[in-house]
C-alpha cells in the first residue's frame, strides 16, 4: 500500500511494542509491575513448559490484557549454540516445524487459556535444515500466525511494507535509555514500528533489560505529547493488516 494511505491511530507518528521472550520469572516479578504501573500492554513469548511453575501468574497477565505469544515447542535454535538436550534447527524439516508450532499453540491454550496470535523466532532464526536442503520456515509462521517477530534485525518496520511473518526485532537488553530513544526518534521521522526484544528484567547480566530503561520507555510512550502508540505485537499487526485490507478492498 502507499505510504500516504497509512495512518497510525490518534495522530501517532510511530508505534512501539515491548516484548519479552522465554517466560522468565523476572518478567513476572520485575517487568509486569512496571508495565502495569504505566498501563502499558506487553507481549510475552512463552514456551509452555517454562510456564509450569507460575501458571496462575501468566494467566493473570493475560487477563490483564498482556499478550501471550508462541515461542515454539522446544526453543529450537542452531546446533552451533551447543546447548544440550535440544533438537537443533539443522535437523528439522518444514513439516516437523509446522507440527511443533501447532502443538505449542495447543499447549499454551490448554495451559494458559489463550490462543497465541503471534510468534517469536527462537534466537531470531528462521531456517530449518542445512546446505541444499535448508529452507525458511517463515511460510509456516505466515500460515499459523498473524505475525512472527525476529531478533537483532537491522531495520525498523515500515508499516506499508513489512512482511508480518518476519517483523524485525530490536534488542532491548543492556541498552541505555538514550540508545532506545534514538530508535524511537528515528521511527517517528519515518512513521515506523519499533519492536523491542528483552529477556530478563534486571539491572545486571547480558540478557537483562534494565528496570529504569523499561520505566523510561513506558513513561515516554504513554505521554500523548510524544505521539507514540505503544501496544502489543498482535494489536499493532492487526491494525496494519486491517489498513491493508481496507485499501485493497
Ligand atoms: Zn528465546
Amino acid at each position: 500500500m502507499s505510504a500516504d494511505a497509512f495512518r497510525w491511530p490518534d495522530d501517532c507518528r510511530a508505534a512501539v511494542s515491548v516484548t519479552f521472550d522465554d517466560a522468565r520469572p523476572t518478567q513476572l516479578d520485575a517487568g509486569l509491575p512496571i508495565l502495569d504501573e504505566f498501563e502499558v500492554k506487553g507481549t510475552f513469548y512463552v514456551v509452555s513448559q517454562r510456564c509450569l511453575g507460575r501458571v496462575d501468574d501468566w494467566v493473570r497477565a493475560a487477563t490483564n490484557g498482556h499478550e501471550l505469544g508462541n515461542h515454539s515447542l522446544r526453543h529450537s535454535c542452531s546446533g552451533n549454540f551447543l546447548w544440550e538436550g535440544r533438537n537443533v534447527l539443522e535437523n528439522y524439516t518444514v513439516e516437523q516445524m509446522d507440527e511443533e508450532l501447532a502443538e505449542a499453540s495447543r499447549q499454551i491454550e490448554e495451559l494458559l487459556g489463550v490462543r497465541p496470535k503471534t510468534f517469536a523466532y527462537p534466537c531470531g532464526q528462521t531456517f530449518v535444515g542445512r546446505g541444499i536442503d535448508r529452507r525458511s520456515y517463515v511460510p509456516v509462521v505466515a500460515s499459523q500466525f498473524l505475525a512472527g517477530r525476529g531478533f537483532r534485525d537491522e531495520y525498523l518496520n515500515a508499516p506499508t511494507f513489512v512482511d508480518l511473518a518476519k517483523v524485525g526485532g530490536t534488542e532491548m537488553d543492556r541498552m541505555t535509555w538514550e540508545q532506545i530513544l534514538a530508535h524511537i526518534s528515528r521511527a517517528k521521522e519515518r512513521g515506523q514500528w519499533v519492536v523491542l526484544v528483552g529477556h530478563d528484567v534486571r539491572d545486571e547480566g547480558h540478557q537483562g533489560t534494565r528496570c529504569e530503561v523499561l520505566k523510561r520507555i513506558c513513561s515516554h510512550c504513554t505521554d500523548p505529547a510524544n505521539q507514540v502508540w505503544i501496544d502489543t505485537v498482535a494489536n499493532i499487526a492487526q491494525h496494519i493488516q486491517d489498513s491493508r485490507a481496507c485499501e485493497s478492498g
